[in-house]
């Protein structure tokens, strides 16, 4: 059945009133108090009002007005929750859970009735009312019920973020509610939104015909006064650094929010902050009322000195030129948390590395000569630990100022209570990538105007407040955009693409989109989907195709997975796939604990001849990163196995919530292919997983060629040098097809030793060069093979012939493979 693509009216009349029905709600006292506060609570009414009578509805409000936890609870005392469960998505994995566990605990429900569901894991159950998702989780569900059958509403939150998840449900939506309407079992859409850039929803003749009924959520919003430095600073996080210490010694109580860019930048200004006021609790009590003097003499509206020239800076610069520290350049996803980086082939300073920690020290005693209250420093980021995430919503210790460094999802997704100072680096990371060559790297840009608003916006939610932007106002002028571009035309549309193919969604570039992406961006991604043997040649969807959207990973992995169905590949594809799929499981030394640079020395040592060790020999050698990934995740089951496994990842430099992540992706998969692919219903998972046999790491090379042959480079050989260019300088490397600039090896890759002639590669990503993440040798002989269309043939290939063996009832392929678009449609993968 063909969606209907069109842009129906909605029926106008208004709605019969449906007669009140109150669900009876039972909070405490304290979370009642917390409620009467939130501007949105007095006027649940007329939100309701207007709900009942409408289909489709826009919220916006200020961050922080009450949205995300209380529309939900409206709709539930109002009956919406008693036949059909209401759906709430949330662009961030950390804000779909969090949110279901406040929303659970204000209403006193269990997690069985106010749940959630992430990608790998849920609370969800038979009993679930209200069920907080993340917006790729109800596109999922799209797939097997295109009506959505089981809700009587879908809030649609954090439409502002412009997900592309969310992008896509919006224009879904519009069309699935007309549809729920003809059935008479009506559907009501609500978008709820920042006050940012409603125009592309609202205003938007393709989208919506007649303009949905916005409500505005009156915000309460106390001033904040934003300073400008005058200079901006090359190194921002130490300006932040400076910045930070100059409000806590100097200005009145009220906690600190500092924004920077990422996880890594997170980690090192917490552990700075620690370090220069350190936190412990016998200071805490002791300093409790030397804090209330001090704070009383600072009464009045002081503000921190725009200039950068006292001591504690000029010490900095002096410093600077020995210590290296780069966290801002370093995005490398390899890196320690400590940021101090060594041994740097390329730009050898290794050895002029001095203790930072000298000058902490010397730092923290100028600071406790001044009597300053402690600060309890929190990080905040999404990979953060759950338990560790819900700590900034709890009040500090008594007598300490809260401080949390936290990425932007402390922009909109979460409100901090008590926050007076912002600081502001005006830094966000941005995931770039290439439309041609789909290069990705993390670039830190400036933030938009919009977002820098927002941020400012955080220090003014109980009190007046300041907001310290750490660049010149001419900057915020001149160079900061309007607002970020949204998501949908920033990255891959590939899964996507095929999803909505997959929907019969006939002609994608049609569809409703807020923002549609641009069509080149649309067009390589049929193309890359044509290469993988998704599509055919006229785009229709292949059963291959179909095998690979069942998928909940991306289309070259999908395509990996359907293929390893022979030599018992399927665990380690699985295994690998899940390991690909979840982001930074190797760090790039393991945590050193006490933080000298003696030991994260040694332990990088170390953590090279782990690497070493985990890649083997021979075949399994060759298959570079991605063994090195397979041993690393099977001995960590190994140790988890034993009930070791915090303590194992912490010593092998693995990131324990990525080990858990990928456990859980494994199992998932697991379930998936038993769904999906009738041969394979026996399949289990051994966790801790025998390496692969030699022929096993041999196809699983040919594997990884399969999903990956648009993505491989040749070694470049010395003869092939342009004038000019040193010959050491290009030892480790490549010229990817397609890409101009040259590609390098990793500092970790164990094929560092072998540079074998051809490579694939999971990605490429950009920091001071390209380098190839992910990397594994393959045989040139192999391409005709898989990517014949990327070969330049000068006789045509033989048609390959699986083997069918009737005994075994599976598809054989021997090693020089059948593997490649032309081998399908296998019969056995039929569904
Ligand atoms: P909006 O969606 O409009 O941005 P929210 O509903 O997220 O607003 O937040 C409303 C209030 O609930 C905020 O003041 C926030 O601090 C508070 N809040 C949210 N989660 C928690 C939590 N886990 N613990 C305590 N307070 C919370
Ligand atoms: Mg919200």
């Amino acid at each position: 059945k063909k969606v209907e693509v069109t842009n129906k009216k909605l029926e106008q009349e208004p709605l019969p009133r449906k007669p009140a029905v109150y669900v009876d709600v039972i909070r405490s006292e304290e979370i009642q108090q917390a409620r009467m506060k939130l501007p949105i609570l007095v006027e649940e009414q007329s939100i309701m009002e207007i709900i009942n009578e409408n289909h489709i509805v826009v919220i916006a409000g200020e961050t922080g007005s009450g949205k995300t936890t209380q529309v939900p609870q409206f709709l539930y005392e109002a009956g919406y929750a008693l036949k059909k469960q209401i759906a709430v998505t949330e662009p961030r994995r950390v804000a779909a859970v969090s949110m279901s566990q406040r929303v659970a605990e204000e209403m006193n429900l269990s997690h069985r009735e106010v749940s959630y569901l992430i990608r790998f894991e849920g609370n969800a159950t038979e009993n679930t009312k209200i069920k907080f998702m993340t917006d790729g989780v109800l596109l999922k569900e799209l797939q097997t019920d295109f009506l959505l059958s089981k809700y009587s509403v879908v809030i649609l939150d954090e439409a502002h973020e412009r997900s592309v998840y969310t992008d896509i449900l919006i224009g879904l939506l519009s069309r699935i509610v007309p549809l729920r309407l003809k059935k008479g079992d009506p559907l009501k859409l609500i978008i709820m939104s920042a006050t940012l850039r409603l125009a592309d929803f609202i205003s938007n003749e393709r989208l919506f015909k007649v303009p949905p009924r916005v409500i505005n959520v009156e915000s309460r919003q106390f001033p904040v006064i934003v300073h400008f430095n005058k200079r901006t600073p090359d190194n921002y996080l130490k300006e932040a650094l400076n910045k930070t210490r100059k409000i806590h010694s100097k200005l009145p109580e009220g906690g600190i929010l500092i924004f920077v860019t990422g996880q890594r930048e997170v980690n090192w200004l917490v552990q700075k902050l620690r370090k220069v006021f350190p936190f412990n609790k016998k200071h805490a009590v002791k300093e409790n009322g030397a804090k209330s003097t001090k704070s009383r003499e600072n009464e009045g509206e002081e503000t921190v000195d725009d200039e950068d020239d006292d001591e504690g800076v000029k010490k900095t610069h002096r410093k600077r030129r020995k210590v290296k520290i780069v966290p801002q350049i370093d995005l490398d996803d390899y890196s320690i948390p400590g940021d101090l980086e060594f041994d740097s082939e390329e730009d050898g300073e290794s050895d002029q590395l001095s203790s930072d920690d000298e000058q902490d020290a010397a730092e923290s005693e100028d600071e406790s000569r001044v009597t300053t209250p402690p600060l309890w420093t929190l990080p905040l980021y999404s990979m953060l630990s759950i338990h560790k995430q819900r700590r900034v919503f709890q009040p500090p210790p008594p007598g300490c100022r809260l401080c949390i460094v936290s990425t932007n999802v402390a922009e909109t997704s979460l409100t901090i209570p008590d926050v007076k100072y912002v600081v502001d680096t005006g830094k966000c990371k941005v995931k770039l990538y290439d439309k041609v060559t789909g290069v990705t790297g993390h670039v830190v840009h400036w933030c938009s105007k919009a977002a820098a608003n927002q941020r400012a916006g955080r220090a003014g939610r109980t009190q007046p407040g300041h907001c310290y932007r750490l660049y010149s106002s001419a900057v915020f002028n001149d160079t900061f955009a309007e607002h970020s571009p949204p998501e949908i035309q920033q990255k891959p549309v590939d899964d996507l693409y095929l999803q909505m193919k997959c929907m019969n969604i006939d002609k994608v570039v049609n569809f409703p989109f807020p923002t549609a992406p641009d069509l080149m961006q649309l067009k390589t991604a049929e193309q890359r989907l044509k290469v993988l043997g998704a599509l055919d040649e006229k785009g229709n969807v292949t059963l291959l195709g179909r095998a690979i959207s069942k998928f909940p990973v991306l289309p070259r992995y999908g395509k990996m997975l359907a293929l390893s169905h022979q030599q018992d590949l399927l665990p380690y594809t699985v295994c690998l796939v899940a390991a690909l799929s979840v982001q930074e499981v190797l760090l790039e030394v393991p945590i050193v604990s006490s933080g000298s640079i003696e030991d994260a020395k040694s332990a990088r040592q170390r953590w090279t001849a782990t690497r070493q060790r985990w890649a083997g020999q021979g075949q399994s050698l060759m298959l570079g990163d991605n063994m090195v990934l397979l041993k690393a995740v099977g001995a960590a089951e190994f140790a988890a196995a034993r009930g070791k496994l915090e303590r194992f990842c912490e010593e092998n430099g693995l990131r324990h919530k990525a080990v858990v992540e990928i456990r859980k992706l494994r199992m998932q998969l697991t379930s998936c292919i038993k769904d999906n692919v009738p041969d394979v219903d026996d399949i289990t998972v051994d966790p801790e997983m025998p390496p692969p046999t030699d022929l096993q790491a041999k196809l699983l090379r040919q594997i990884l060629l399969a999903g990956m042959g648009d993505q491989v480079a040749k070694k470049i050989m010395p003869d092939e040098l342009k004038e000019g260019e040193e010959k050491a300088k290009f030892k480790y490397a490549y010229r990817a097809n397609n890409m101009e600039e040259p590609v390098f090896l990793h500092q970790g890759c164990v094929l560092r030793k072998t540079l074998p002639e051809y490579v694939v590669f999971q990605e490429i990503y950009e920091t001071n060069k390209m380098y190839m993440r992910g990397v594994a040798a393959i045989e040139p002989e192999w391409l005709p093979i898989y990517v014949p269309q990327l070969c330049n043939l000068s006789d045509p290939l033989p048609s390959p012939e699986p083997s069918y063996r009737p005994d075994t009832g599976k598809i054989h392929c021997n090693v020089t493979g059948t593997f490649g678009p032309q081998a399908w449609p296998l019969p056995r993968i039929e569904l």
